[in-house]
């Protein structure tokens, strides 16, 4: 599908087609049988070569023994391996990991890895910057560049796993998890992120489950409906406030898809998904915006259609140069808690990772050309007015 169907964006469309070399790290099984078919090859290559790509790390054609000089030779002319370069690797002394890569075009993104006792998430970008401006996200304050390739978002989980080895001797599942939650709305960049899924999901690719594998949109409705037509991955939505007037004010795209079709729009996927599985909303605390004791009651009223189907994941916003908003206190995010769990929401509140790498949730930014100007925009703002801080007046 295209989102202009739905909702335009000046997004220059991944693509792997005409003179671009066929970037093989992004092609799901079924792309791949039709590639090497298509080259007169029988469609059991397309496992071997996931195997020797994910699996076996190979980095050159050349080492893929099991494949004819000839083929090798083809692929070496028309198909590529690439990858980005490993610009930044910072670790964080909670030992959460950030890389900053640089793509081919030099544009730059980040990728976040976060260990815990039972498990490894690799937090992954889907786009350069992200078009969509939530108030509260340095992504969005960064602008827009373009969408990623399915082999730009494979790569992300291929360096980081190579990466991880380092550290971890070897231990072949440091990543548990990956979340679709670093830079960029995925579903605004349908295709690829829908390929990159594809891979990651496959015993021949990550072998990720598909219940640990969790794609989180800010509200693109038809996007989520035509999903529910196509993966069963886990679903997370960036709700953030309980009623449309402050949800136009802090994730604009609800100004288009409004929160009530936003839920419906849920409510038809979890009928996809089977009635054990439930989607998360996320909610990020905003002192004075949306923590007060009203914005509870409201909340609990909003999600009441799919309460049974809900777990909420509190974030007590992760502060960043220039925000214009604070975190709440640590008594006020219990107090929200609560209020929600009396009222029978399974509710969580995510502890703080990396926050002194700037890893934390809401604060990866890059380093890229914003084509949306956004980004002067926003400094100019600041320079001109400083820095205010809302919901401390009293909103
Ligand atoms: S919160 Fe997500 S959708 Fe909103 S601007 Fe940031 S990256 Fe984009």
């Amino acid at each position: 599908m295209t989102m202009s169907e739905g909702f335009a964006i000046d997004a220059t469309p991944a693509s792997t087609a005409g003179s671009e070399p066929v970037a093989l790290l992004g092609m799901s099984k079924a792309a791949l049988e039709a590639y090497f078919q298509s080259l007169g090859e029988k469609p059991f290559r397309a496992v071997q070569v996931m195997k020797w790509l994910h699996h076996r790390d190979a980095d050159t054609f050349e080492t893929m023994t099991d494949l004819s000089q000839k083929l090798r030779a083809h692929l070496e002319a028309e198909a590529t391996l690439a990858m980005p370069d490993v610009v930044q690797d910072h670790q964080s002394r909670d030992g959460t990991r950030k890389w900053l890569f640089a793509l081919a075009d030099g544009q730059r993104i980040e990728t976040v890895f976060i260990p815990e006792k039972d498990r490894g998430t690799l937090c992954i970008s889907s786009q350069v910057g992200c078009a969509l401006d939530c108030s509260f996200c340095a992504t969005g304050k960064q602008g827009f560049n373009r969408n990623l390739t399915a082999a730009e978002i494979v790569s992300q989980v291929r360096l980081a796993r190579r990466a991880l080895k380092d550290t971890d001797f070897g231990r072949p599942k440091a990543i548990t998890n990956v979340v679709l939650m670093g830079m960029g709305e995925p579903l605004l960049n349908f295709e690829p992120v829908l390929e990159a899924i594809s891979v990651l999901l496959d015993d021949l690719g990550y072998g990720i489950s598909k219940r640990r594998l969790t794609l989180s949109t800010a509200g693109v409705v038809p996007a989520i409906r035509a999903l529910a037509g196509r993966t069963d991955v886990a679903l997370a939505i960036s709700l953030h406030a309980p009623t449309d007037a402050l949800r136009d004010q802090l994730v604009p795209i609800n100004r288009r898809y409004p929160i009530a079709e936003l839920l419906d729009a849920c409510q038809a996927y979890l009928e996809k998904l089977g009635e054990w599985r439930s989607i998360t909303v996320e909610y990020t605390l905003l002192a004075g915006v949306n923590d007060r004791p009203e914005d509870a009651e409201a909340l609990i009223a909003c999600l009441a259609p799919l309460r049974e189907r809900v777990k909420l994941n509190l974030i007590p916003f992760n502060p960043f140069p220039g925000s214009g908003y604070a975190r709440p206190a640590p008594a006020e995010v219990r107090r929200f808690q609560e209020t929600m769990m009396a009222a029978h929401y399974g509710t969580m509140v995510r502890t703080t990772r990396g926050d002194d790498i700037d890893a934390a949730c809401g604060q990866l930014a890059g380093a890229f050309d914003d084509r949306t100007k956004r980004r002067s925009r926003y400094i100019a703002r600041l320079r001109d007015h400083g820095e205010i801080v809302h919901g401390q007046t009293g909103r």
